[in-house]
């Protein structure tokens, strides 16, 4: 076969990228680094791309798929672990007029005969499958085949980390994946993920044999999204106002810890006319499906969900993502949050957290079986997650920071760019480079918190906690503490005689709150641990140093509730719209344009936005054109969607501007 890489051709279907842009996705221009990318890979070059989730990785190896098939090399195949989601990215691809399909057991036998003949006659643009099936010996004879005729253009190998034992989403078949290279050796690869790490992206260069490949990788800030972090107050409460307020008639997912909580959390939303779905790893699989299904398709459903949830769903309107219960580490709080706003519409990410998240991590990893090692690694990630937390500046600074990636201000990674191409981040080389900046979108940012001086409080605290080992050979709870320490008379102050104590009501002028915010920050610091099924409070060595007030411990003031902000949907509108406020006849165009979406979506069999993203929709209602011509100007409106759907919009959109009767 040819050597691909260096024939002339190549170098010509890289330049056709721009074009293919416009007419088969309808987009006006490449985002970021997809167009070296895309180029690259449609010269025949090797890729591991590193993208941020919403970044756009699709389109990376899609793309050069269309303009390589175009140029008669033949199919491109994608692999990936995403059984579930394979119909719907096959029709995605369907409606923008590109010929695609899967193999996976959830087709009929003869469905299943029928793409294997489209695959061999070569028609097949892309072919999804997961790797199992792609390793057994049928699979790889059909490749073969292919790949004698010169028709094996490129393969895709999606959710790449899935080869790393490091994360959590490691599947044993993705080892299996580096027979493709030593079998096919002229077909070049693209690999693709999420994930930044330093470790995981070692791991994928070395197990599927990538090391000549050319590393792409993006920054992974994403601007759009907001984050938050609240102190626990009540934390349903809480969540119910900040859903209510922002985020009415929103798709979201909230993120819970026990499978337990996840339950009674969508039980108790849906009580309150909110459409709530459970989902985590003890339900049906049939259920978990049918859950996932209604959360793509519907508009405005929320997944109460464990972090069983999420991998490569690529819904791109979910408004927000909230945590009720603290994550296990940053990288996870990234991950989990990341799936708000791919459309790069303005999104939310929320978290409650309190004392009880704090010792409840802490006792996870001290309780689990693992080695010494693997829990120092899990204790200092955790450390990592509360400091985040902690925190009175820029979170998303800070979060930037982690994956060793400085920030350097909304301005300078801008979505109208794109983020820079930068060198590989070092993660947990958590330099302090862009801390102190402003992004002007968290918490932090938007509404930076008072701080008041806890030290004296701190040592008040410690004091107190040190007494009890003294006085009564044991260890007390965060609650009996603060009863001593505000001098509150009790069965218990009673009993053990702490009313005579030195430190009884040496700290009546501060609130309960403001006690459980003192005893939360020290142990977040790790300057106390709490220990055995009551979780009784010790002094960590660190706790000398504080005591002696070499330690300045400063804590932020408790929040009133932040006044009611514009609701999300409204929010996303307004971003999209350059802050224009729809107009009333716009907003009528929009509401039938999605009316119209819907019965298309169903019709197909396939998520609304799959025919259109909101965003789109939008575009058409403010702008409405009354020619094709116009139409297909909107961002999203490729030359298949306009022959399909053109002269229908167009109707709605007159029909919706028009005066009834
Ligand atoms: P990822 O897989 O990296 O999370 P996707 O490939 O799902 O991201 O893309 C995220 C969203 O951005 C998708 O809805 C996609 O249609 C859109 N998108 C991708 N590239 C572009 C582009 N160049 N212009 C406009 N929209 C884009
Ligand atoms: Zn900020």
């Amino acid at each position: 076969m040819a050597d691909v890489a260096n024939a002339p051709p190549a170098v010509a279907l890289a330049d056709a990228t721009l074009p293919l842009l416009h007419e088969v996705f309808g987009y006006e221009a490449f985002r970021g680094p997809q167009r070296s990318i895309v180029e690259h890979v449609c010269a025949g070059g090797d890729a591991l791309v590193l993208m941020p989730t919403g970044g756009g990785k699709s389109l990376c190896y899609q793309l050069p798929a269309i303009a390589r098939h175009r140029a008669g090399r033949g199919v491109t195949l994608v692999v990936s672990p995403l059984i579930a989601l394979m119909h719907d990215q096959v029709g995605a691809l369907e409606e923008l007029g590109v010929h695609a399909a899967f193999l996976n057991s959830t087709l009929e036998s003869d469905e299943a005969r029928q793409i294997e003949r489209e695959l061999l006659a070569g028609r097949l643009v892309l072919l999804y499958a997961a790797p199992e099936r792609i390793l057994t010996p049928r699979f790889l004879a059909m490749l073969d085949s292919l790949h004698e005729r010169g028709l094996l253009s490129l393969v895709a190998i999606d959710e790449a980390h899935c080869v790393s034992q490091w994360g959590h989403d490691f599947r044993e078949e993705y080892l299996g994946l580096s027979q493709l290279h030593e079998r096919f050796a002229d077909v070049p690869r693209i690999a693709l993920t999420a994930t930044a790490d330093a470790h995981t992206r070692a791991d994928i260069v070395q197990r599927l044999a990538l090391a000549g490949a050319r590393p792409f990788v993006s920054s992974f800030d994403r601007p759009n999204i907001r984050y938050t972090i609240v102190e626990k107050d009540d934390a349903r409460a809480q969540l119910r106002r900040f859903m209510e307020d922002e985020h009415a008639g929103d798709a979201g997912i909230v993120y819970c810890q026990s499978r337990k909580k996840v339950e009674e959390t969508a039980a108790w939303l849906c009580t309150l006319g909110i459409d709530a779905l459970p989902y985590h790893a003890g339900l049906d699989a049939s259920v978990r499906r049918q859950h996932q299904d209604r959360f793509l398709r519907e508009d405005g459903i929320v997944m109460v969900a464990t972090i069983a949830f999420g991998m490569g769903i690529d819904k791109p309107d979910v408004r927000f993502v909230a945590h009720l219960d603290l994550p296990k580490n940053i990288e996870g709080y990234y991950q989990e949050t990341g799936r708000a706003g791919r459309d790069g519409a303005p999104a939310d990410a929320w978290m409650t957290y309190g004392l009880a998240d704090v010792v409840n991590q802490r006792r996870m990893i001290d309780d689990s079986v693992a080695g010494d090692d693997f829990k120092r690694i899990q204790r200092g990630k955790l450390d990592a997650l509360l400091a985040l937390a902690e925190s009175h500046d820029c979170r998303r600074a800070r979060l930037l920071a982690y994956f060793g990636e400085p920030y350097g201000g909304p301005d300078v990674v801008s979505d109208a760019q794109g983020p820079p191409l930068r060198a590989a981040p070092a993660r947990g080389a958590a330099s302090e480079a862009g801390v102190g900046v402003r992004c002007g979108n968290c918490d932090n940012c938007l509404n930076p918190p008072r701080t008041w001086d806890a030290t004296e409080a701190a040592r008040k605290a410690l004091s107190c906690i040190y007494r009890f080992g003294q006085h009564s050979g044991i260890g007390f709870g965060v609650g009996h503490l603060i009863d001593v320490l505000r001098g509150k008379r009790s069965d218990k102050t009673a009993q053990h005689g702490h009313e005579t104590l030195s430190t009884f009501g040496v700290g009546a002028e501060l609130s309960e709150a403001q006690w459980r915010g003192v005893l939360r920050q020290l142990l977040a610091l790790g300057h106390v641990r709490t220990e055995g099924e009551f979780n009784t409070l010790q002094l960590a060595a660190s706790a000398r140093a504080v005591l002696r007030g070499e330690v300045a411990i400063v804590l932020r003031e408790a929040r009133a509730p932040t006044p009611k902000r514009r609701r999300g949907y409204a929010r996303a509108r307004d971003a999209v719209l350059a802050d224009r406020a729809l107009s009333e006849a716009a907003e009528a165009r929009f509401l039938a344009l999605r009316q119209w979406r819907s019965a298309v979506a169903r019709e197909h069999n396939l998520p609304a936005y799959v025919v259109f993203h909101d965003t789109t929709l939008l575009q058409m209602a403010q702008r409405a054109p009354a020619t094709l011509d116009t139409l297909a100007l909107v961002s999203g409106v490729g030359a298949k969607k306009l022959d399909a759907y053109g002269e229908a919009i167009l109707r709605v959109l007159r029909e919706a501007t028009e005066p009834a009767g």
